[in-house]
């Protein structure tokens, strides 16, 4: 039975069924049919309605053979239309699962715009659907990977152009050198280095390597040392860094170093993309968790956009080329930190208006 096809399994499993209800029909009535028409004719003997005593055999043997051609007929023709409605009815069913099998063989091949055609089977309907779920994710991904690629292509580029600009002209002594220069130098080995850290937390946090710390954490230390972190660099009134944080917030059990890298991420991208306006800080209870907001007054982020906000290397268009300084990878880092922490984290944000970012933590 290894080898056997679904619609040759279908087609004998139908034979099987067809068979055992016709050998069924066919030995029980040969079984007891002549016997009900002996008991019949007895019957009728008694009675005194016929007297069939010399025809006896005869008439037995003619109902014998009567039955004997008329189920030989019947079985042959009943099993000949049974057997070509059970080839059509297997075929009808395996048909779009083979379908569906070159379908996912021309995706597996490369082509991920192939997607499965609404199909009559309920059942086989909804597998195809989250085929087309699953084939639409991965086009998604595989389209996010070439623009990775190409994304990672040009971070690396622009500094090391740069460098190897001045580093030519300083062994031509086209340019004298000097600290700006070294400063500048140092900067773009900060790209570098930066994008390097990021892509390796990242690798660590998505594959689970990160260790996290699990204890009970005081937020409002923590979020006035994020605080202090930032005021160096606010040199003018705009944005102003507000904290709003009750003084009696009961501790979460969280990695105190990981929930200050989420915020520091959280913070930094809302004074990078508020020009205007204030960056606010809140805290609040709400058992059984602590939610920690961050609210900026900025550019906001599109609907369409906001799905993919916490996938890594997602930029919104507009900001990278206003801020080329973003990687795109602070928000997946710190989604999956919170997850590690067994918080959640979620954004909400109108174009224009301004964006808030929230995230909970369990209470001890
Ligand atoms: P990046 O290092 O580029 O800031 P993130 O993962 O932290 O990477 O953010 C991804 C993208 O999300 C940013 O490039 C930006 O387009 C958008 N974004 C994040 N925070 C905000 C915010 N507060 N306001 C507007 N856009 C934001």
């Amino acid at each position: 039975m290894a080898k056997f096809t679904l619609s040759t399994r279908l087609l004998l499993s139908h034979l099987l069924v067809m068979v055992v209800g016709l050998g069924t029909f066919v030995i029980i009535a040969k079984l007891s049919s002549p016997r009900f028409f002996v008991l019949r004719l007895e019957q009728l003997e008694q009675r005194g309605l016929v007297t069939v005593r010399s025809a006896r055999t005869y008439l037995i043997d003619g109902f014998e053979s009567a039955w004997n051609s008329s189920s030989l007929w019947s079985v042959v023709i009943g099993g000949t239309t049974a057997g070509a409605l059970s080839l059509w009815l297997s075929h009808r069913i395996t048909q779009p699962l083979s379908e569906m099998s070159k379908i996912t063989q021309k995706f597996a091949s490369g082509q991920l715009q192939e997607r499965m055609p609404a199909m009559e089977i309920p059942e086989l309907n909804a597998l195809g659907q989250s085929f087309n779920r699953m084939a639409k994710s991965l086009e998604g991904v595989e389209s996010r990977r070439r623009e990775l690629m190409s994304d990672l292509t040009h971070e690396l580029r622009t500094p090391l152009t740069v460098m190897r600009g001045y580093l030519e002209e300083l062994a031509d002594g086209r340019l004298d050198p000097s600290p700006e220069l070294y400063l500048r130098l140092v900067r773009e080995t900060q790209r570098l280095e930066r994008l390097t850290h990021d892509l390796q937390e990242l690798s660590k946090a998505e594959a689970g390597y990160l260790p996290i710390h699990l204890e009970s954490v005081d937020l409002l230390p923590l979020l006035q040392g994020v605080m202090e972190r930032f005021q160096d660099q606010l040199m003018d009134d705009d944005p102003v860094l507000i904290l709003d944080c009750p003084p009696d917030l009961p501790p979460v059990c969280a990695d105190f170093d990981r929930t200050e890298q989420v915020m520091m991420n959280l913070v930094g991208n809302a004074l990078r993309y508020t020009e205007v306006g204030k960056v606010q800080i809140l805290a609040w209870r709400s058992p059984p968790v602590v939610w920690i907001a961050v609210v900026d007054t900025g550019i906001g982020i599109a609907p369409e956009d906001l799905p993919y906000i916490f996938e890594r290397f997602w930029r919104a268009e507009r900001s990278r080329s206003l801020h080329s300084g973003g990687t795109g990878i602070g928000l997946a880092i710190s989604r999956r930190l919170i997850e590690l922490q067994n918080g959640h984290i979620e954004v909400k944000s109108e174009l224009h208006q301004g964006s808030r970012f929230q995230f909970c933590l369990p209470m001890v």
